[in-house]
């Protein structure tokens, strides 16, 4: 018969008690870790809840566990989320094997910090090894730290209770941890929950050492990091299934989004990891062959309290000072403008009233001039990360980057240059705007990066300086040893290890021989895009200002197939006024002259680009709010305005007017009657043309509606395939995923054209995917009648058309719509090139 013996845990902290059911943590709340109380700490100081062994500290300090002499173990963890913190406010006043008392103090922490910087502040103490429990006070209300909580049951194990099961073990292969902050306790108690699943005893093992895969306190003690390679073993029966199992919880991320997973099959046999190729998204195309190197951020030691506020003021003037100067210098000596506008924006994060106040405000409190500046930026780049707008996001990482320059300046230190092997391959978790625009162009031949996005300004830079580039890699590259020759195939997001001499000779082939047709492709810029059979085309371009139409026109484009006005509203602190307006549009629309199309898209902007001059509440999902056609509903006099200036320009283009993000019928009518209105006002006695954006999935399904009452169609494949998708567009490890070759997307684009056709309308295609030339023969091939294009891309895309026959094209396109994924739409098309190519060259020939 077991016997029952008692065990108190007494409060590790003072606080607000809360029952674990209400915790906003479902690890937490469902119990997977193990069963105990939350409490809302008003103390400080973490202390032994009970005596024992410190099992486990976390290295980040934010997590604890005791386990006594009977097998009883206790996890404390301080906060939530507060792993991300990664050490931050938190001081260990013991080590791990320490043998410590109850009441005794554990943990330090800055409650203050975690409030600003974590989720929350909520401490909770969970009985981790599962033993019964009561309360000793209500599970609400105030307590004191040291004050007796729960009163465990210990029932004594009988002997022989489980005998460890037989047999050879198995191995998985080994996997690198791909999870950002190592298994800890979230990951690690689902790894343990689906561990205990099975009757086979199972390790999971780091190097030489090893843990009981089904105590969650044995998986942290082997304090993982990201990129540990990992192996599962397992005794048993069901020993195969547990480590098939296993392996893809562990590569999947353990409930944790990660990137790429590597799944595993159970072997007997220890082996290697035989990664070959790593996959991203192409952040800037082109290939190179090199060496990989991989680059670290230098970490900067910063004093919290300075010598004298006037002195400390004048150290973070100085540094403000110095580095508008060296960014104006980088502005002056930029390649282009998008280069020059990244400078030009980071000089304008230097002058921003708030993050000064701030900073100014921790001086006046006797903090260091580097010390609040660097509290300044980094809590702005923590907002504006938690805010959920990508591009926000990705200003968090240009303030970090004019932060890290600041800080450098005041505290005098110089940036060691990196020493850099010819042919380099740079390898980063992300490499910032500055860093990017300092490379050494005759070293480096370009890079690869975990973080990052397609449309992150690191990108647009990589492409201004023609540096291959992929990012959203998944974050075993950054285990590559230094020296590692890679293949770096931007145009597919793959890097190559170890590539065999034969890839990369025909990488370089397929090189040249893109130069080459990129040449011919100039040079017949202005020949019309007929197919073979003689089907004309119309290729125009996406453009967001005057040189860019200029240039599009001496590139071959036909017109303007989409002129995103926003340019005329975004970063500035007023409305553009009528004439001002007005003068651009009449501008464009001469450069263009009246035989040409112009259709000028009404002002797309929204939660995502918020505008200074339009007061907005902020939103929880900036891309489902205010956006578009609905923001300038809200906002009649916007878009009357915005009118009367596109009127102003009405003969001297063939005129088209375009509502974004249009949804419902009744805001086609509203914008009709609006522009109707001010048309009349104005005298005018010929409306221009008006169509619509196809960009969301409610408009293509009813197209047949939308059709009878609109001029025309564009389809914004980059919003339409967001939507469709339910995946942000500028998600970089979404990116490969979000592809607007899914059959899902070409069965709306399909669908579209048929409706607009049966009303006799046109329908273009403005999204980037009207830019791939892959897309091309799939396009036209669904009956699309124009493409609006990135301007650099124009020639490409007449050339593509002029080596395709429509009626080739109509069968590929019938043929991908009953695909299942995009990846077999591509391997289709790519498969209907090299068959069109060769049909060129014959008949060429
Ligand atoms: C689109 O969504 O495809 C589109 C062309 O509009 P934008 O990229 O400006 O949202
Ligand atoms: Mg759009």
């Amino acid at each position: 018969m077991p016997t029952t013996q008692h065990l108190q845990l007494l409060a590790p902290l003072s606080g607000v008690l809360m029952p674990l059911d209400q915790v906003p943590d479902p690890v937490f709340s469902s119990r997977l870790i193990g069963d105990g109380l939350c409490i809302d700490p008003t103390s400080q100081t973490l202390c032994a809840p009970m005596a024992g062994v410190i099992s486990n500290l976390q290295r980040s300090g934010h997590a604890v566990s005791i386990t006594d002499d009977r097998g009883v173990q206790v996890l404390m963890h301080i906060g939530l989320d507060t792993v991300n913190l990664a050490g931050k406010g938190f001081t260990r006043l013991v080590e791990e094997g320490q043998r410590v008392e109850a009441g005794q103090a554990l943990i330090e922490f800055d409650a203050d910090y975690l409030a600003l910087h974590a989720r929350s502040l909520l401490t909770l103490m969970l009985v981790v090894s599962a033993e019964p429990f009561s309360l000793l006070t209500p599970d609400t209300g105030l307590v004191e730290s040291g004050q007796p909580l729960l009163r465990l049951n210990l029932a004594e194990q009988p002997a022989n209770a489980a005998s460890a099961p037989e047999g050879e073990a198995l191995f998985s292969r080994q996997m690198i941890l791909s999870n950002p902050n190592g298994l800890h306790a979230r990951p690690a108690a689902v790894f343990a929950q689906a561990a205990k699943g099975f009757a086979a005893s199972i390790c999971l093992h780091k190097q030489q050492a090893s843990a009981n895969a089904k105590s969650l306190v044995a998986i942290m003690a082997l304090q993982t990091v990201q990129g540990d390679a990992l192996q599962i073993s397992a005794v048993g029966e069901d020993a195969e299934l547990a480590i098939k199992t296993l392996a893809e919880l562990l590569a999947a991320g353990c409930g944790e989004a990660v990137a790429a997973p590597v799944v595993s099959e159970p072997v007997a046999v220890v082996e290697a990891p035989s990664l070959k190729v790593l996959r991203g998204v192409c952040a800037s195309p082109g290939s190179a062959f090199g060496r990989v190197v991989q680059v670290a951020e230098q970490s900067l030691e910063v004093a919290e309290f300075g010598a004298d506020q006037a002195v400390e003021r004048r150290h973070l003037e100085r540094g403000l000072f110095q580095a508008t100067q060296a960014l104006q210098g980088l502005c002056d000596n930029a390649t282009g403008d998008a280069q020059a506008e990244i400078f030009k924006a980071h000089q304008q994060l230097l002058e921003d009233p708030s993050l000064l106040e701030q900073a100014y405000a921790l001086i006046a409190e006797g903090k260091s001039a580097a010390f609040a500046w660097r509290n300044s930026t980094e809590a702005t780049a923590e907002l504006f990360k938690k805010l959920g707008s990508a591009l926000l996001a990705e200003r968090a990482v240009d303030l970090a980057d004019v932060g890290e320059r600041v800080l450098k300046l005041i505290l005098g230190v110089q940036d060691s240059a990196w020493v850099l092997p010819e042919q380099a391959i740079l390898i980063a978790e992300q490499l910032t705007p500055s860093q990017t625009a300092g490379l050494d162009t005759s070293k480096v031949l370009g890079f690869a990066t975990v973080g990052g996005g397609a449309t992150s300004h690191v990108a647009i830079l990589a492409r201004a300086f023609g540096l291959p580039a992929i990012c959203g890699l998944p974050t075993q590259v950054l285990s590559l040893a230094s020296g590692t020759q890679v293949l770096l195939d931007a145009d597919n997001g793959e890097l190559q290890l170890d590539p065999d001499l034969a890839v990369i000779e025909q990488l370089q082939a397929k090189r040249q021989q893109q130069r080459l047709r990129h040449q011919r492709e100039l040079e017949q810029a202005g020949l019309a895009a007929c197919t073979r059979d003689g089907h004309h085309f119309e290729v125009t371009a996406n453009v967001a200002s005057l040189p860019e139409v200029e240039q599009a026109m001496a590139l071959g484009g036909e017109g303007v197939g989409l002129l995103r006005s926003e340019f005329l509203y975004l970063e500035r602190n007023t409305a553009p006024s009528h004439d001002e307006q007005a003068a651009t549009y009449s501008a464009i629309a001469r450069a263009l002259g009246p035989e040409r199309n112009l259709v000028v898209r009404t002002l797309d902007v929204g939660g995502d680009k918020p505008l200074t001059y339009v007061p907005m509440d902020s939103e929880a999902n900036p891309f489902l709010g205010m956006r578009g056609i609905r923001l300038c509903l809200e906002r009649p006099e916007l878009l009357r305005e915005q009118f009367r200036a596109i009127l102003s320009c009405a003969g001297l283009a063939r005129l088209h007017i375009m509502l974004p993000m249009v949804s419902q019928l009744s805001e086609l009518r509203q914008a009709r009657q609006m522009l109707e209105e001010e048309a009349l006002a104005l005298g005018l006695k010929a409306l221009p043309k008006l169509g619509i954006m196809i960009e969301v999935p409610a408009a293509a399904l009813m197209a047949d509606l939308f059709a009878a009452e609109v001029d025309f169609f564009s389809i914004g494949t980059n919003d339409l395939t967001q939507y469709t998708l339910a995946m942000d567009r500028d998600h970089p490890r979404l990116a490969s995923q979000a592809d607007s070759l899914h059959p899902a997307v070409l069965r709306l684009i399909a669908s579209t054209v048929k409706a607009a056709h049966a009303h006799g309308k046109w329908v273009g295609v403005c999204g980037a995917l009207a830019s791939e030339a892959l897309a091309v023969p799939l396009l036209l091939g669904l009956g699309v009648d124009e493409l609006s294009v990135s301007v650099p891309l124009i020639p490409s895309i007449k050339a593509t058309i002029r080596e395709v026959d429509l009626r080739e094209c109509q069968a590929i396109a019938q043929q991908v719509l009953s695909l299942e994924s995009a990846e077999q739409v591509r391997e289709a098309l790519h498969r209907h090139q090299q068959t069109a190519v060769v049909s060129s060259l014959v008949l060429e020939n």
